[in-house]
């Protein structure tokens, strides 16, 4: 049948795959014929670029973005006792490399609008024990940077941007606005390698010095150890396949950022707006939509509807840091931090790749429609 429903995947790497295979091809017989496969020129072409990329002056390239937060925390002495503030509505990794040295995370609620750190509830959590500040720019927009500087007065910024690579707050690039920022080239993040990956960024030599040792075992020259540091070494293959895909960065980011224009149209022509909350982009930002986050009251339903019909929709996140299992010891409870548990109740990512063509974008968008028309008939 003509009308038969055919799903959009929530992300196809496929699409972006095809179109750069024989190059990704190349740049790995490249490595594979070196037989060099840890760190090496890849890896230092890589740090090169992505410094000049992201307008910052050092980039030390690592082996997740996991790891990125544990190094930048490690290289500013974290360890038990410190106290570490971030928003309790992030990936797990934002509060999991605090815990993961011994230190407290000390959580906070988000902004009701834009899922980000809530500076006024920042101002609050600081005590003389606060040793870090973990900002997220969540989705792919950048927390409010300027605020959140000023109430942190000296005590060191900690970006995590590893869902925000080339977006900016107030026209400057996110990674280079705090002591570190930290970036991850996971496959689904917007810029994505063939396995963990992941970037540290700082404007502060010393800072980075301390980074690059730290990332192996705290060794110059080698079997000389002045720090305890770890294994966060980066792959050749993933530093030469990177080197490939981010001269396209840009233009997959100026497809995704037309894809919210047009969903937002869409959603607005469709008479939804009312009842489907599109996503907020603060005017001073540039969004770069790692995610295209929409809100609704029957979230759950809605999610259902989209997995029957093949649309790929997730839920990101269905639990805040405070009511996770493994933080119980923060003595927490449902209702603490009320926008973050909001959010976690009626938000829901839709498709938003580069490659997404108007047809997919109309099909999701008739498919919400079916879905909250349905609902106001009953
Ligand atoms: C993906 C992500 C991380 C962790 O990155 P990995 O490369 O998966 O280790 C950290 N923080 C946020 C906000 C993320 O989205």
């Amino acid at each position: 049948m003509s009308d038969t429903i055919t799903g959009v995947p929530l992300l196809d790497l496929q699409a972006q795959y095809r179109p750069l295979r024989a190059d990704i091809l190349a740049a790995m017989e490249r490595v594979c014929d070196s037989q060099r496969f840890i760190m090496g020129p890849e890896v230092t072409g890589l740090e090169h670029e992505m410094a000049s990329m992201l307008g910052v002056r050092h980039a030390v390239a690592v082996s997740s973005g996991t790891d990125a937060l544990l190094l930048a925390l490690m290289a500013l002495d974290i360890k038990a006792g410190d106290e570490v503030v971030t928003p309790t509505y992030s990936f797990f990794a934002t509060a999991g490399a605090v815990a993961r040295l011994g230190a407290t995370p000390v959580l906070v609620d988000v902004d009701e609008a834009t899922f980000n750190m809530d500076p006024a509830k920042l101002a609050a959590a600081i005590t003389p024990k606060t040793r870090a500040i973990i900002p997220v720019h969540l989705f792919g927009q950048s927390a409010e940077m300027e605020e959140i500087l000023n109430v942190a007065s000296g005590i060191p910024v900690v970006e995590d941007a590893a869902q925000a690579i080339g977006a900016s707050y107030k026209s400057q690039p996110v990674g280079g606005l705090g002591a570190f920022g930290c970036f991850s080239f996971f496959p689904s993040k917007n810029l994505g390698a063939f396995g963990d990956a992941g970037l540290v960024t700082t404007n502060d030599e010393r800072l980075a010095k301390k980074a690059r040792l730290l990332r192996t075992h705290g060794m110059e020259p080698r079997y000389y150890h002045h720090l305890v540091g770890a294994n966060f070494r980066m792959d050749a293959l993933q530093a030469a396949i990177l080197r490939v895909k981010a001269p396209h960065l840009a233009g997959w980011t100026a497809s995704r950022r037309a894809n919210a224009d047009r969903y937002r149209t869409l959603f607005q022509d469709a008479g939804l707006t009312d009842r489907v909350r599109m996503p907020v982009a603060a005017p001073d930002r540039h969004h770069i939509y790692n995610q295209f986050v929409i809100r609704v009251a029957d979230r759950d339903g809605l999610k259902k509807h989209l997995d029957a019909a093949g649309i790929g929709n997730e839920i990101y996140y269905p639990v805040p840091f405070h009511l996770q299992p493994c933080f119980a010891y923060l003595g927490h409870r449902a209702g603490d931090f009320p926008n973050a548990e909001r959010a976690a109740q009626d938000s829901l990512a839709i498709p938003i790749y580069s490659e997404l063509t108007l047809s997919q974008q109309e099909t999701v968008v008739n498919a919400v429609a079916a879905f909250v028309h349905r609902r106001v008939a009953v």
